[in-house]
């Protein structure tokens, strides 16, 4: 079955259930001929939505992928990237004021060799500057056609109920699309961010959908890793490779193989069974790895399963962000 489309929140945009992103990866630990097959993999089996942001890789992956993506037709494909990481030693190099979301989203462009992005995500939310400058400041971008929707990622709900009651106030632009950490063991969006969702109307794009390769089944102790791994290039991600999440990684691999499906497959139709989830985001360093993953768009899992899965990983939605 080839990759299912779904509406980015209530927006008309239509984007494809798995994504591919472009942190750590491209312009980082993977050599630039794998990242170019890799997104040109994407690209062949439907996926029609790539992300990146100003800091991957200090401007890099920006570079990597927009050089690769403008081979395509501008129309061909959905393209997000994000403003609010530190980029320069000044004190404006960062943050949310209007100067900085206009100077960084010029950069981008020019880095992306784009006239516009589809979609602007603000980062994380920045305590030091007033939300209506921020918001003013993605509409103004929008009103200029650099932008065409905007995001924000890891805010809390009450940043952004604050931001749509701003918006409406002043008849801004609304955001349509959240992109928080969303994996077997990290559930937290459960809670409070997708009804928050689906009550505003706006969509999910989860990143880390496979916890940064974990759920692949790849790893099967905390002591060996795979050569030119994640977590043989990043100890910060290594260090979240314990044997209790290992334990669980083989139990669901017994469920994926009744179902004759990879473990990776599993946990990424796992996600997609929420219907406010608009795409899972996942990384590749290699086209197989897509070629593997984007076959879980369209497949069901039914209750029986679920509850399989659920007392597998026994963790239950928290109200805020845990460890993973
Ligand atoms: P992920 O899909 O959970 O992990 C991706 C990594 O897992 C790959 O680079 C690969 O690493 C491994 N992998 C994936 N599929 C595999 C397979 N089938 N078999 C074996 N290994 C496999 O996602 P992520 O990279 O952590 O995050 C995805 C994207 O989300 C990022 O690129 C970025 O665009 C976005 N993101 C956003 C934020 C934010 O704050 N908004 C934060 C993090 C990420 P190796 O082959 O190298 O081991």
């Amino acid at each position: 079955m080839s990759v299912q489309y779904r509406q980015l929140g209530a927006s008309g945009l239509k984007v494809s259930e798995i994504s591919l992103g472009s942190w750590l990866t491209y312009g980082g630990y993977v050599e630039r001929e794998n990242a170019v097959k890799s997104i040109h993999k994407a690209y062949d089996l439907g996926i029609n939505f790539f992300d990146t942001a100003n800091v991957y890789a200090l401007g890099e992956a920006e570079i990597v992928v927009g050089e690769t993506l403008r081979e395509y037709q501008r129309e061909s494909y959905v393209l997000a990237t994000k403003v609010y990481g530190k980029i320069g030693e000044g004190p404006n190099d960062r943050g949310l004021s209007r100067k900085h979301v206009i100077e960084s989203t010029n950069a981008s462009l020019k880095r992306l060799g784009l006239e516009y992005v589809d979609i602007l995500y603000s980062h994380r939310f920045d305590h030091n500057t007033p939300l209506a400058e921020t918001l003013r400041a993605f509409d103004d971008l929008i009103r200029q056609g650099k932008v065409l929707y905007i995001g924000v990622s890891e805010w809390t709900t009450a940043q952004i109920t604050e931001a749509f009651a701003i918006a409406d106030k002043y008849l801004l632009d609304r955001i349509v699309v959240n992109q928080p950490i969303y994996n077997l063991f990290e559930r937290y969006i459960e809670k409070e961010i997708i009804p928050l969702g689906q009550q505003k109307g706006f969509g999910q794009v989860v990143f880390s959908p496979l916890a940064q390769g974990l759920l692949s089944g790849k790893y099967s102790s905390t002591g060996v890793v795979p050569d030119n791994s994640r977590a043989a290039n990043h100890s910060n991600f290594k260090n979240k490779i314990t044997e209790e999440r290992l334990a669980k990684v083989e139990q669901l691999k017994v469920i994926a193989s009744e179902l004759e499906i990879t473990v990776a497959q599993l946990s990424l139709a796992w996600i997609l069974r929420q219907s406010n989830v608009s795409s899972a985001l996942i990384g590749a360093s290699r086209p197989e790895q897509i070629e593997e993953n984007v076959k879980a768009s369209g497949i069901a899992l039914n209750d029986d399963i679920l509850q399989r899965i659920d007392s597998i990983i026994e963790n239950e939605p928290t109200l805020v962000r845990g460890s993973f």
